[in-house]
């Protein structure tokens, strides 16, 4: 299957491809990952994942494409500007005014590769590409504490071992980090060798396991918890005393 812009997030790509994202939402739950990829559930977009498309669409040079597909993003039903287009905006007036900061957003933009790594073949797309250099991605993120929280180590190291699998260039990855405070910081943090080496191990590790739940061999393991499982549960006779533990 040939990947491309228009296909690149359709049903028929998620079925055939494994992305890092598809990754870790077997890791979260398989039950979720399996509805997920059989187009039966769709995680609700939130206003925080919003401002974070609206400057990764800016930086791709694709904003105003996005205003005439859905305007609704940009504004209110009044007409007015939505409060989270204004805080991307921001966003964006800062860190272009970094030298730094631009030069490692300054590769080629939402690069997709394709490539088969443990066993399953897999699909990528990078924020920032230079080639030679390196892999740069874009995050707008609360704080930089919660850089951590989302296991971007996971990322950089399945991008790094797809580049070295599809074009054969060992390449650092960094990413290129913007919070959305009251006044945004922003910095380049590298993602050490030896800590993608360990997430790499970590996904080597897993894939058996989801690639045969995947392929149907395996029963999807249910959580319990999520929206996913929610949706689908029956009601159970629980004892009250449960709520007041812990
Ligand atoms: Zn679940």
């Amino acid at each position: 299957m040939n990947l491309n812009d228009d296909n690149y997030y359709s049903q028929e790509a998620n079925q055939f491809f494994w992305s890092v994202s598809s990754y870790k939402d077997f890791c979260k739950c398989e039950a979720m990952a399996m509805a997920k990829i059989r187009g039966e559930f769709e995680q609700k977009q939130t206003k925080a994942m919003l401002i974070g498309t609206l400057c990764d669409r800016w930086f791709e040079g694709t904003l105003d494409k996005l205003r005439e597909e859905s305007p609704n993003i940009f504004f209110c039903r009044n007409g007015a500007l939505r409060a989270e287009f204004r805080k991307a905006d921001q966003i964006i007036k800062r860190v272009t005014q970094d030298e730094r900061f631009m030069q490692y957003m300054s590769g080629e933009k939402q690069k997709i590769l394709t490539f088969e790594m443990f066993g399953a073949p897999w699909k990528m797309k990078m924020d920032s590409f230079v080639k030679n250099i390196c892999i740069t991605d874009l995050k707008v993120v609360q704080n930089f504490k919660s850089l951590a929280f989302w296991r971007y180590d996971l990322q950089g190291a399945a991008y790094t071992e797809g580049v070295r699998i599809a074009l054969g260039q060992d390449l650092p990855f960094y990413l290129a980090a913007a919070t959305k405070e009251a006044v945004t910081n922003f910095d380049i943090f590298q993602i050490d060798r030896s800590t993608l080496d360990l997430a790499l191990r970590e996904i080597e590790g897993k894939m058996p396991r989801f690639i045969a739940v995947k392929a149907g061999l395996e029963e999807p393991h249910y959580c319990g918890v999520c929206d996913y499982c929610k949706s689908v549960k029956k009601a159970r006779i629980r004892n009250y005393s449960e709520l007041l533990e812990g």
